[in-house]
């Protein structure tokens, strides 16, 4: 008998919560991989950046179980076809996977949970990609939070050194089992090509919290952890970072991690938000959604040189610095009026860092639709933004090199009227509501 661990976005063997636990049990342990084609079919880029990076880091893993002579199990399909199919080859005692809160991940693992059921295989789940998940932090009357300031008051409370003390996975590798793999798809069998794009390392650590505080604001200075891509595929554990920030006394920088425990457990609380806005006063804004002003917006040729920069970087490596997120995303919904939706997709297909969960809950806040949002009545200035937060142009010359010169467009919109008319399209949908 065996005992599968499901790796799903902890694609990591070192402080793994769940993988800690099936180690520490009876039997000895496969762990496995499933490459969704639910996931992956949703991808227009047959070259996509983060489907290359999956597929490098399950090719580790296969690597790191061999090494402690056990067998990484590597499949393509549904999840719940593929443990059928599993149930048939091993004799699986029990399956132990981590917490996944997206809603389609709850769809999916209720279709495995229901399977397994049938099979009379118990299927274990354990915490691992959060401190603080579902209902762990919430308010003296027993409800979810929906602003972030108390949020975090009481996370920091509520925090002990038990919650980010590391897992001891790695030291039980030898219980990992040695059992037939099958053939392991590569990306040519999935319809996918390697890309070439370049991946940020793990680089980090002296950086990060050197002078986070002071320079995390200025696009140019590049200043911040790009641990964003690791975090959301588990490629570091949220303890180890949440341990340093902590013995580091870097409170900035735990304050945007708690961002991220925050807006998971809002998506998790309110998955309705993935798709609708939180406010229902403002479900009803007419936007406006000129395709053409979208493209331009998309391709850093609106005539405002941070949001045409902004744009820039992040088609060109796939990250955008998150002053600049924020001022394209508000770019887009205040000055275009184009529904925030229509960003989030794009920022979706496009961020190597992409989590559903901080992208909608950011989008909602700029959009000002959100739980936790800036006022809706709120509207920066993309050139107000850039005297602030790029004064010399070093960030804005690194990514619109002919900004300066006859050949860089003249504003797409006028910010004072477009700023009055999102003023009213937002004001109308109150109204109305
Ligand atoms: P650092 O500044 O070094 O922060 C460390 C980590 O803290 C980040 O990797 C991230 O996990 C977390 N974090 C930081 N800021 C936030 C925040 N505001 N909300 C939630 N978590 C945060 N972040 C994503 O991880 N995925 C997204 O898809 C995403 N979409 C965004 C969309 C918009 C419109 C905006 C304004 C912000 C978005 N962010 C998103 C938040 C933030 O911009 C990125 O987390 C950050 O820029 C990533 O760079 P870093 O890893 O160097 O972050």
């Amino acid at each position: 008998k065996v005992s599968l661990f499901w790796h799903r976005r902890d694609l990591r063997f070192q402080d793994n919560a769940g993988l800690t636990a099936a180690l520490q049990g009876e039997y000895p342990v496969v762990p496995l991989f499933i490459f969704d084609p639910e996931i992956l079919d949703k991808l227009d880029n047959r070259q996509d950046a983060r489907v290359t990076f999956i597929y490098d880091e399950v090719q580790r893993l296969i690597e790191e179980a061999e090494a402690a002579g056990g067998t990484m199990l590597v499949r393509y399909g549904r999840p719940a076809d593929v443990f059928g199919q599993l149930l048939k080859e091993l004799d699986v005692a029990a399956v132990h996977t981590n917490h996944d809160y997206e809603p389609y991940a709850k769809t999916r693992d209720a279709a495995v949970t229901e399977l397994l059921k049938n099979h009379h295989v118990p299927l274990h789940t354990y915490k691992d990609q959060v401190i603080f998940e579902r209902d762990e932090v919430l308010t003296k009357s027993g409800q979810p939070y929906k602003i972030y300031g108390p949020y975090k008051r009481t996370w920091l409370d509520k925090l002990t050194e038990a919650d980010y003390h590391a897992h001891t996975s790695a030291n039980h590798l030898d219980k990992l089992a040695r059992v037939q793999s099958g053939p392991r798809p590569t990306l040519a069998d999935m319809g996918f090509e390697r890309s070439s794009e370049e991946i940020p390392g793990r680089r980090l650590y002296a950086r990060m919290l050197d002078d986070y505080a002071d320079t995390r604001n200025l696009p140019a200075r590049d200043s911040t952890s790009r641990l964003g891509l690791h975090l959301r595929f588990g490629t570091v554990s949220i303890r180890h970072l949440v341990q340093r920030a902590v013995e580091e006394k870097s409170e900035v920088w735990l304050s945007e991690l708690i961002w991220r425990d925050f807006f998971m457990q809002l998506l998790w609380h309110f998955p309705f938000t993935a798709t609708e806005s939180y406010d229902p006063k403002l479900r009803d804004i007419q936007w406006r959604n000129n395709e053409d002003e979208f493209r331009a917006w998309c391709e850093g040729r609106t005539g405002y040189p941070l949001i045409d920069a902004g744009m820039r970087q992040l088609n060109a490596t796939g990250f955008m610095h998150n002053r600049v997120r924020m001022a394209t995303a508000s770019f887009l919904c205040k000055n275009l009026l184009i529904d925030w939706r229509w960003g989030e997709a794009y920022f979706a297909e496009k961020l190597l860092d992409y989590e559903m969960s901080s992208n909608v809950g950011n989008w909602q806040w700029v959009a000002g639709t959100g739980a936790d949002s800036q006022p809706w009545f709120r509207i920066f200035s993309p050139d107000s933004q850039l005297a602030k937060f790029d004064k010399q142009h070093a960030y804005v010359k690194q990514w619109v090199p002919e900004f300066g010169t006859g050949r860089y467009p003249k504003p797409l919109v006028d910010h004072p009227a477009t700023r009055d008319r999102a003023l009213a399209a937002y004001r109308a949908s109150r109204d109305r509501s």
